[in-house]
């Protein structure tokens, strides 16, 4: 996701916890770009010794010797992997921060155009996946910007290493030979199998195991290619959602008002009521609507009953499978219905505070770096050192230094 977005987030493997929504707070968007350093003497050696394990295991699993040595051969180990392995969020972010950037004007636009360019595709992956193509590019849109940003690590540099070194081992040497055996079949060159440091790859961010359980080759030119091909990685992204259970022509769910009072025990994705029991419980449609819907419905409410909260049927479970964490759904949930020209968040936020879109956050960095701070580039990516500069504008204008970037600092900014 994202560039902005850490890619632990979309890894498919590394779930955020959602019952950290229920306390507002969802991992922090960070940087993952710390420098590859050279393995001391002792990691090469230890390196190349795996490498020849790694040879035999994925001869097993029918990758010729001739593709594993053109893949490994001149691949050193990247040892600041493991940091970002054993990272632990040393920030949380509030759910409106986190969907803020993600459902912005910007992405809605570049969503539009995105469908634009692509009627055809997206036409016929409702065909043949039943899946809306309004989420399809969601998902495009979340996951690389639509295709700006794929990550740049290098898949057999970071699988390899992250197979030898470290935690989760094993589940790294599967997602290797799943990438070998990309390259066997010549399905995608290797100088474009770049991504998250956790191997997520291509316009839609698979991991290569999903990758070869999922993508087709849907242009039809004989290969699975989700990096270069958008068609293939729409076709692929529809063939995900179909697998995790989309169902045709059902929405995803809607925005509701909560009675005053509404107890927070009845709140949950999985606690499944029938709409009858809902309308009984006070519930109502947030656009004025009847409440309808395909099945027994769950309810979110990320930010406490006090904030917005949607009913969410079968299709939102098929989003969350995607990346297993609530917020995360319902920011590709949000983003397909602004790309369906619909309106959300009724309830605003419970904030007085309100979240920066990408434009906004440029502009924050902006203006931090005409008072002098080193924020290093202008983003719209709030990293540790806008953080810190954040924290001491705060503190020098009498604000609680949260390090928090939120409109009334801007404001504070802008009136100078
Ligand atoms: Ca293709």
């Amino acid at each position: 996701m994202i560039g902005h977005h850490d890619r632990a987030m979309t890894t498919r493997f590394a779930p955020s916890p959602a019952r950290a929504l229920r306390a507002l707070l969802v991992p922090a968007l960070a940087l993952a770009a710390s420098a590859s350093l050279p393995a001391p003497a002792a990691a090469q050696a230890e390196f190349r010794s795996c490498l020849a394990q790694l040879r035999s295991a994925a001869a097993r699993e029918g990758v010729s010797g001739a593709t594993f040595d053109r893949a490994l051969s001149g691949v050193e180990p990247d040892m600041s992997l493991l940091d970002l392995l054993n990272r632990q969020p040393e920030f949380r972010t509030a759910i409106w921060d986190y969907v803020a950037p993600l459902v912005d004007e910007e992405r809605v636009e570049d969503g539009r155009r995105a469908m634009a360019a692509y009627p055809n595709a997206l036409a016929a992956a409702e065909e043949r996946f039943g899946v809306d193509r309004h989420v399809i590019t969601a998902i495009w849109g979340v996951e690389s910007n639509y295709g700006r940003n794929m990550g740049k690590r290098p898949l057999l540099q970071s699988l390899s290493t992250l197979s030898c070194f470290g935690r989760r081992q094993s589940f790294f040497r599967g997602e290797l030979n799943a990438t070998l055996k990309i390259l066997e079949r010549g399905e995608i060159p290797v100088e474009q199998l770049t991504g998250s440091w956790a191997g997520a790859f291509g316009q839609t961010q698979f991991i290569p195991s999903t990758y070869q359980r999922i993508a087709v080759d849907f242009d039809g030119d004989g290969r699975r290619d989700i990096v270069g091909s958008v068609v293939d990685a729409i076709g692929s992204t529809a063939n995900y959602l179909a697998r995790a259970g989309w169902k045709a022509g059902q929405p995803w769910g809607y925005e509701v008002r909560l009675p005053r009072g509404f107890s927070e025990s009845r709140v949950g994705r999985n606690n499944e009521r029938s709409l009858q029991e809902w309308a009984n419980m006070g519930i109502t449609r947030a656009d004025g609507g009847p409440l309808t819907g395909p099945d027994r419905p769950g309810l979110i409410a990320p930010a406490g009953v006090n904030g917005p909260a949607w009913l969410v049927f079968d299709n939102f479970d098929a989003i969350y499978a995607y990346n297993q964490a609530e917020s995360y759904a319902l920011a590709i949930a949000l983003l397909s219905d602004r790309l369906r020209g619909e309106t959300i968040l009724r309830t605003p936020w419970p904030t007085d505070d309100p979240p920066l879109s990408r434009v906004e956050r440029r502009e924050l960095q902006e203006r931090l770096l005409a008072l002098g701070y080193d924020i290093g580039e202008v983003d719209g990516i709030i990293g540790s050192k806008t953080r810190e500069a954040v924290r001491d504008v705060q503190t020098r204008l009498g604000m609680e230094a949260s390090g928090r970037a939120g409109l009334v600092l801007l404001q504070r900014l802008r009136g100078g």
